[in-house]
């Protein structure tokens, strides 16, 4: 098999002589194993601080070793019960073409018309992510005013469309006016563009003249600012992820921190696999919203093996609406 493996730690911005394609030997298949040809490849922002030598809640890669990441795939060969030749499965063995997987941790995909490749995007971790963020880590509800970052994207463009289909207010910012016009398609209330000239928080507060309720956090810096500043009395935040910092080298400055205390706002932080406990609830009302046509699931696909580090950099300057994918 060809697997994507990190050659060296990025510092900052992760650059295309960090990844190497090389050839791995795969292992003999054994009895709870299959072998799985992969179709889809999901990049996410997450990897980048797994290409760090830091702890944090998932270990390091390893320098030298096959990259991981979700994948969709197709069993081609099976010793496992209730895997046949020709299904498709979600598993963590991605950044290459193939792989030889014990069945623990492989989720079958139901048989349906929807695309296989929404179980990377909404139907999968970025969609379950937005799930459990909005309606169980922040308690976001009906009537709430939330406003979320990153909102084009694949966790951002979940967490708008949940909010419209349980009765939120919803503002969104992204970046440029194509993705604003996007977040605003998908039934955003208000869609802000904070590259635009003028400051966040007068955006903020424009678009939102009541304040917010609720903020699911994806960039953190400049964008959790305006949202401390423009937070009503008892607001919650999400935090989910702060990508701006991801490849800075220097600290970001908050100007609005104290207002955690005059205005009783509770910030809960949350990795998505705490929620695995419940994954079943989310498939069922996430497949419910899908199918009823109120999830819509926009993708930025790259073509071929060879494109994954091009496709995973591409994150960090806002080169995909909706979710980012390669695609075999
Ligand atoms: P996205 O599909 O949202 O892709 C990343 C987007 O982030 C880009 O398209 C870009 O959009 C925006 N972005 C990149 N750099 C910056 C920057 N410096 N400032 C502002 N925006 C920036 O990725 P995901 O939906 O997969 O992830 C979104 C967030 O959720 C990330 O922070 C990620 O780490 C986090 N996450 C957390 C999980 C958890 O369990 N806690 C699980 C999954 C994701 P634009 O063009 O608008 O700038």
């Amino acid at each position: 098999a060809r697997a994507w493996t990190l050659t060296s730690r990025p510092n900052g911005m992760p650059a295309a002589d960090n990844f190497a394609l090389t050839d791995v030997a795969l292992p003999p298949i054994e009895d709870g194993m299959i072998r799985v040809r992969n179709s889809w490849l999901s990049v996410d922002p997450y990897m980048r601080g797994r290409m760090n030598d830091t702890k944090s809640y998932v270990p390091p890669f390893a320098i030298g070793e096959p990259l991981q990441g979700g994948a969709v795939g197709e069993v081609v060969e099976s010793r496992a019960d209730g895997f046949a030749v020709g299904d498709h499965v979600v598993h963590m063995a991605g950044w290459r073409d193939e792989a030889v997987l014990p069945v623990a941790g492989v989720q079958k995909i139901p048989a349906s018309d929807i695309p296989v490749q929404r179980y990377l995007g909404h139907l999968g971790m970025p969609g379950m992510t937005a799930w459990f963020g909005l309606l169980a880590v922040a308690e976001a509800k009906a009537g709430e005013t939330v406003f979320v970052s990153a909102a084009a994207g694949a966790v951002g463009s979940a967490v708008v469309q949940i909010a419209k289909a349980k009765g939120m207010t919803v503002v969104g910012s992204a970046g440029g006016a194509a993705k604003v016009a996007l977040v605003e398609s998908l039934g955003a209330d208000a869609a802000i563009d904070y590259k635009s000239d003028g400051s966040l928080v007068k955006k903020l507060m424009a678009a939102a003249p009541q304040g917010i309720d609720v903020y699911f956090d994806n960039v953190g810096g400049g964008h959790l600012d305006a949202a401390l500043a423009t937070a009503r009395d008892g607001a919650r935040f999400a935090m989910c992820g702060m990508i701006e910092g991801y490849n800075a080298t220097d600290p970001v400055e908050l100007r609005y921190l104290m207002r955690i205390v005059a205005a009783r706002i509770r910030l809960r932080g949350f990795i998505v696999t705490d929620f695995q406990a419940q994954a079943d609830e989310f498939q069922r009302e996430m497949g419910a919203l899908v199918k009823a046509g109120k999830i819509r699931s926009e993708e930025t696909v790259h073509d071929g093996l060879k494109s994954t580090p091009e496709a995973f950099m591409a994150l960090f300057s806002g080169g995909n609406s909706g979710k980012m994918l390669v695609r075999l």
